[in-house]
């Protein structure tokens, strides 16, 4: 006979179908304990669709499949869940397992029911792979802001739970591999849900799993000073309660077992023996008012030596949640520490579930009814929980979690990154690298091809794509969210202006000395000298003065000859040469808009403050209007041949108002070599129609072939270029 194999569960449909009949007798029974008989009915609907759809499926320990999701509703149950959530737990897997859609699970069990079974499928789908502790609690905070609805994180809790009961049939790599993301992420979130025997639970499960040997050797460590401390327990118990009673004091005093993994954890915190972890119990004092904490402790204190420094104060100096106690340490019989707590009932009620309300009544009036029920529930479920902890903390971070103001999104090697709600991936380049965001210039988010400005959303992957010779664009600061961007692409922008102006403030002072004619460049002798009396900072600033319009090149170059020449002018200047403009010279110059120069087209340059060159129409009507003060300040410039750059030109083309006009001039333009960069219309009904077209074109020889072409088009009655 070969070796048995593990138990396939029920072999027959007919098997299957009593198996599961009792167990939704069983079921039934447990929610007319709190939920309505219609609530009842609509989760019984979802046991036996399940049931239906996992038929067939089994687990590996051999159990039929159905048995899991059945067990993480029994787990619910256990928290008084409500309809909604047990029919989600239910049905959790058999979107993903079965042919069954979603579509069809909000059909037959309705909206809130698939959002709960798609929450708890998206949380599974994402995989915690950094064991830093930071990722760890980036990962957990980004499963909760994804959950939305707290309940997918109970649904998610429950199943992890289950599985880790039944993670014994798993082989040994993915048992550790599962083990270790428990205790990591779903360990820590059931304790801040204030889950607090399931926080136990998970743990030790976990570390039985993780450190199979030193589980079990602690497991025997604790289980015989369980037996020779039992007696000291009870004793410290009895005279703590005694000495309260001498006091007068009214306390209720409780002494709790610390688990298993919080010993090993402080053993390994502080490299102790075991025999030194010797406080594997924990007591605590409650009285009525906060006078009393104090008197408490000071009977505490004339019972056994305090520990000196281990007193801790969260009475005067609350922590940020609003937890409320006083923690001491004490030598108690045979040299044993005793750890106890002392609080106010309000303070105790407050740090198991009070400050729930706080988070409520918060200023945000705003809170969707969803949120609402959420919160009362939790509520109600916080209630359950009797066991202790520092729950109170919890809710602090809940508060954040549930409704964040953060997004938490992957790098392509797994690591998480926090960023700010409405965060788009240009933020997000420049979280990772000042040079990535400096050098982006596309994104794929989850893999596709995406626009740069798009906001990301918890969970995404996000990958950067860079370019050597890319630079931050303007329009970036429009939408980016992060004061890191904003403030990396101003100073970009800033410097590249500099350098730009400093380089044009370079050709316009060379072009102001022209008419000195030196043989030799300036000496560094006359511009150091030059530089102190102008009190700049260097060289480079005047230049860059220059480009920016803040000092006249024909007075610096002045200034400079006259360092040379000893204070003496020769003869009458010369006439200067133009400035050859490329139209690639950056933000330094500048074509105007009024205008629109392009290259052919005669041109005059203005220097403005602050804003460097601008090149105009020789005739534009917005320089010629000006006084003749302001040409002072014009430079002569020219074009440089073919830069091999295109400029942006503005045309208006009057038509005959017929159908398919539009088409024809567009298809003339594109044939001629242009790209069309913006069209408007007018909106008349009339015979005639006016288009205005912004072109590209290399120069005015181009232009002026494409508006040939377009006067051969019969509707085509006046074309005109567009100066203001
Ligand atoms: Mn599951």
């Amino acid at each position: 006979m070969p070796a048995a194999v593990p138990s396939p569960g029920p072999q027959t449909p007919q098997a299957y179908d009593t198996e599961f009949t009792l167990q939704l007798e069983k079921l039934r029974e447990l929610l007319g304990t709190y939920l309505k008989t219609e609530d009842i009915e609509r989760v019984a609907a979802a046991f036996l669709f399940s049931a239906e759809a996992h038929r067939g499926q089994f687990r590996i320990s051999g159990d039929p499949y159905f048995s899991h999701p059945l067990a993480v509703t029994g787990i619910l149950t256990g928290w008084h869940l409500d309809a909604q959530a047990l029919m989600a737990a239910l049905l959790h897997d058999v979107a993903e397992d079965t042919e069954i859609t979603l579509a069809e699970i909000g059909e037959k069990f309705g909206k809130v029911t698939a959002e709960l079974v798609d929450g708890v499928s998206k949380l599974d789908k994402i995989e915690f792979q950094s064991i830093e502790d930071a990722q760890a609690e980036n990962f957990r905070k980004m499963l909760l802001a994804m959950a939305r609805d707290v309940r997918v994180i109970l649904i998610k809790l429950a199943d992890r739970l289950h599985n880790m009961r039944t993670l014994d049939t798993l082989r040994p790599d993915k048992r550790r591999r599962i083990a270790r993301e428990t205790l990591e992420i779903y360990a820590p979130i059931a304790n801040r849900l204030g889950l607090n025997n399931l926080y136990r639970e998970l743990q030790e499960l976990a570390f039985r799993h993780v450190y199979p040997m030193r589980y079990r050797v602690l497991a025997k460590a604790i289980k015989a000073a369980r037996g020779n401390r039992r007696e000291v327990v009870s004793k410290i118990l009895q005279a703590i309660k005694a000495r309260m009673n001498e006091a007068t004091i009214e306390a209720e005093v409780m002494g709790r077992e610390k688990h298993l993994f919080g010993i090993y954890r402080k053993m390994r915190g502080k490299s102790l023996s075991f025999s030194q972890v010797l406080d594997i119990y924990g007591f605590r004092v409650i009285v009525k008012d906060v006078p009393t904490c104090y008197l408490a402790l000071g009977a505490l204190h004339s019972l056994y030596k305090p520990v000196p420094g281990k007193f801790k104060d969260y009475l005067a100096i609350p922590k940020g949640n609003g937890y409320q106690s006083l923690h001491t340490t004490l030598i108690g019989p045979f040299g044993t520490p005793v750890e106890v707590q002392i609080r106010t009932t309000e303070m105790h009620h407050v740090a198991e579930a009070g400050v729930a309300s706080h988070w409520l009544y918060k200023d945000d009036k705003s809170l969707s009814e969803l949120q609402q029920r959420t919160h009362k529930w939790l509520q109600s479920l916080l209630e359950l929980q009797s066991a202790s902890g520092d729950s109170a903390e919890f809710l602090e971070h809940l508060k954040i979690d549930l409704f964040p103001g953060e997004v938490y999104v992957f790098t392509p090697k797994g690591k998480i990154l926090p960023l700010p709600r409405g965060s788009t991936a240009v933020d997000f380049a420049y979280a990772v690298h000042t040079d990535i965001g400096n050098r982006c210039v596309a994104c794929r988010i989850n893999h596709e091809l995406m626009p740069l400005r798009t906001e990301l959303r918890n969970g995404d992957q996000v990958e950067i794509i860079t370019a050597a010779h890319a630079n931050p664009n303007p329009a970036w600061l429009s939408y980016v969210k992060t004061g890191k961007a904003r403030s990396q692409i101003r100073h970009f922008l800033k410097t590249m202006q500099h350098e730009e102006s400093a380089a044009l403030g370079e050709r316009l002072l060379a072009q102001a000395l022209r008419p000195f004619e030196f043989t030799e460049g300036i000496t560094d002798a006359v511009w150091d000298k030059f530089v102190l009396e102008c009190g700049a900072k260097s060289k480079k600033e005047v230049l860059t003065d220059i480009g920016l319009g803040k000092r006249l090149p024909a007075i610096v170059a002045r200034r400079l000859a006259a360092g040379i020449e000893m204070g003496e002018m020769t003869g009458e200047p010369k006439p200067q040469g133009p400035i050859l403009i490329r139209g690639t010279e950056g933000m330094a110059v500048q074509l105007a808009h009024c205008c629109r120069p392009i290259p052919g087209d005669p041109i005059v340059g203005i220097i403005k403050k602050g804003q460097g060159l601008v090149v105009h129409l020789a005739d534009c009507p917005s320089i010629t209007l000006r006084g003749r003060g302001e040409r002072a300040k014009w430079v002569d410039v020219e074009w440089e041949r073919d830069s091999g750059r295109l400029f942006e030109v503005a045309i208006k083309i009057e038509a005959e108002n017929r159908r398919g006009v539009l088409a024809k001039i567009a298809a003339e333009i594109s044939e001629a070599g242009s790209n069309i960069q913006h069209v408007t219309m007018d909106d008349e009904h009339g015979i005639y129609t006016s288009l205005y077209f912004t072109l590209q074109v290399s120069n005015r020889v181009h232009l002026a072939r494409i508006l040939r072409a377009l006067r051969h088009i019969p509707e085509v009655v006046r074309i005109s270029r567009v100066r203001e």
